[in-house]
């Protein structure tokens, strides 16, 4: 279980100075989605995990089997269902990635040494031909390349420049040297690739998802907005109601970023790849603005990618990961997220737990410092809830309470970022429950709604009091429709719990 808050008191460092909203403070705000694999994919792991406050689980599909995928999503659903707690599922698609392909042994690369990439399947591979060469999965590769681009792969470990072209090969320049093994993901940084963005394999793992009821979709490579609209058509064509989170990995991402955070339903910074796609100083600077721009735009937002990555093999992080996670946090971003930490590190429990630790203490810090940022105001019911937020923010230790059937009401909310209320949500929808554990601040709780909104909300002060979630006296500000000469009206309400 989760320590509380004041655990970190108890070891050799002095007491943070008190925590002023520390009856809000008990749930953490951030949401942590984790990475499934084989360091989690046990029974046993999964329970800890999801008892331990995951609130997301990610499939990674470059990994993915249809058996596995179909037996691990039955598998967290499962045990959900026993230990009283559901979280949702992000199904990760691998978009268009290039890989090389299969070589029989491992080729050593030496600086200088004149290397092709054969585009036509059956080009010669492995090392016994004058000029060494591997397959590549794209064959179109050679008409979106230029003689002078960079070409790299393993995670940018080795770096080639090409020399020049010919129908079926790119002959290179090694730079840096490395090993090359069987189906490495190469990165073309600034060069526009022309494969199409939701692939026959996407297409073939987002049914089996669809099937086994994922709750959201990852589209990586996200280019453009069009490449939303895409998988947008073939979820409405499938009539389905899951989410799209976008993860911007490479410059055209970067370029296209306002028409992307509108297009999609939340955004992912694929840290990973947009460190080997950009300049590398740029990343932060890039993080940065992915987050203002999603909270301009009310969309949720992920910090993704080696947020504990020296964990993998040590139980504690290196100081500046912890940094590096608090800085996500301060961002106000929606969610952290952890990939190889999970899915082969040797801690993948004691990683949620930094996460949750790290983020608890600086959400405690932004109580008292965070500059708000102005969201979008499309209609009048965002002025509502923007009013809401306001008298929230002005009264100590309240918390708001909204109901939804769609969840905009806690998306809303959650995109004006309380400084210290948490959005107590409730849902009549198991999907919507569970699409809600990727917002900021929202604790969902499913209950059917009443035709009458006042014993709606009485409904839910008496679960809310079961769970020890408010107490007497409490300030609760409802931001609810409520009947008025027998119409519907938007409304906030100022209560005290009794
Ligand atoms: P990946 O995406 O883990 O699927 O590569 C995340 C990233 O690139 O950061
Ligand atoms: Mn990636």
């Amino acid at each position: 279980m989760m320590p509380g808050p004041g655990a970190c008191a108890a070891g050799l460092f002095p007491a943070p100075p008190p925590i002023r909203m520390s009856a809000n403070t008990t749930v953490r705000r951030t949401k942590i989605i984790f990475t499934l694999g084989p360091a989690t994919e046990s029974e046993e792991m999964l329970e800890k995990m999801i008892a331990g406050g995951a609130d997301i689980i990610r499939l990674n599909m470059a990994h993915a089997k249809h058996d596995w995928t179909r037996l691990v999503i039955r598998r967290i659903r499962a045990v959900s269902q026993r230990i009283g707690r559901d979280v949702a599922v992000m199904m990760d698609i691998k978009g268009p990635e290039i890989r090389t392909g299969d070589v029989a042994a491992p080729i050593e690369l030496k600086a200088g040494e004149t290397f092709d990439f054969t585009i036509k399947p059956g080009g010669t591979a492995g090392n016994d031909v004058e000029v060494r060469s591997v397959d590549v999965n794209y064959k179109d590769l050679v008409n979106d390349i230029k003689v002078g681009d960079t070409v790299l792969v393993d995670n940018g470990l080795i770096r080639l420049e090409v020399l020049e072209k010919h129908d079926a090969r790119i002959r290179c320049r090694v730079l840096i040297p490395g090993e090359l093994k069987s189906r490495r993901h190469i990165n073309l940084p600034g060069v526009k690739v022309n494969l199409p963005s939701f692939t026959e394999k996407d297409r073939g793992d987002s049914t089996v998802g669809l099937e086994e009821g994922i709750d959201f979709i990852a589209l990586s490579f996200v280019r453009e907005a069009r490449d939303i609209e895409l998988l947008r058509a073939f979820l409405a064509e499938k009539r389905s109601k899951v989410r799209i989170i976008a993860k911007i990995e490479d410059q055209s991402a970067i370029a296209n970023l306002d028409e992307i955070v509108r297009a999609c339903d939340g955004l992912m910074v694929a840290r990973g790849d947009l460190g080997i796609e950009c300049p590398f100083e740029e990343l932060p600077v890039i993080q940065r603005r992915a987050v203002r721009t999603c909270l301009a735009q009310g969309r949720p937002v992920i910090v993704a990618t080696h947020m504990l990555e020296s964990m993998i093999e040590q139980p504690v992080p290196t100081r500046a990961e912890i940094t590096d996670v608090a800085n996500a946090v301060y961002e106000l971003a929606d969610c952290v997220m952890l990939s190889g930490e999970t899915t082969v590190g040797k801690y993948p429990l004691e990683c949620l737990q930094m996460l949750d630790k790290i983020s608890r203490r600086i959400e405690a810090e932004e109580a008292d410092s965070a500059v708000r940022e102005p969201a979008v105001f499309t209609g009048e019911r965002m002025k509502v809830l923007h009013s809401a937020v306001v008298l929230a923010n002005e009264i100590p230790n309240s918390k708001l309470l909204t109901f939804t059937r769609h969840g905009f009401m806690a998306q809303g909310l959650a995109m004006l970022r309380p400084t210290h209320s948490p959005i107590l949500t409730f849902t009549p929808s198991p999907e919507v429950f569970r699409q809600l554990r990727l917002c900021r601040a929202v604790e969902p709780f499913l209950m059917p709604l009443a035709s009458e909104p006042d014993i709606t909300i009485e409904n839910a002060v008496t679960v809310l009091r079961r769970a020890g979630r408010v107490n007497l006296g409490d300030k609760l500000i409802v931001a609810t429709d409520i009947v008025a000469q027998d119409r519907l009206v938007d409304s906030v309400q100022l209560r005290t719990v009794r």
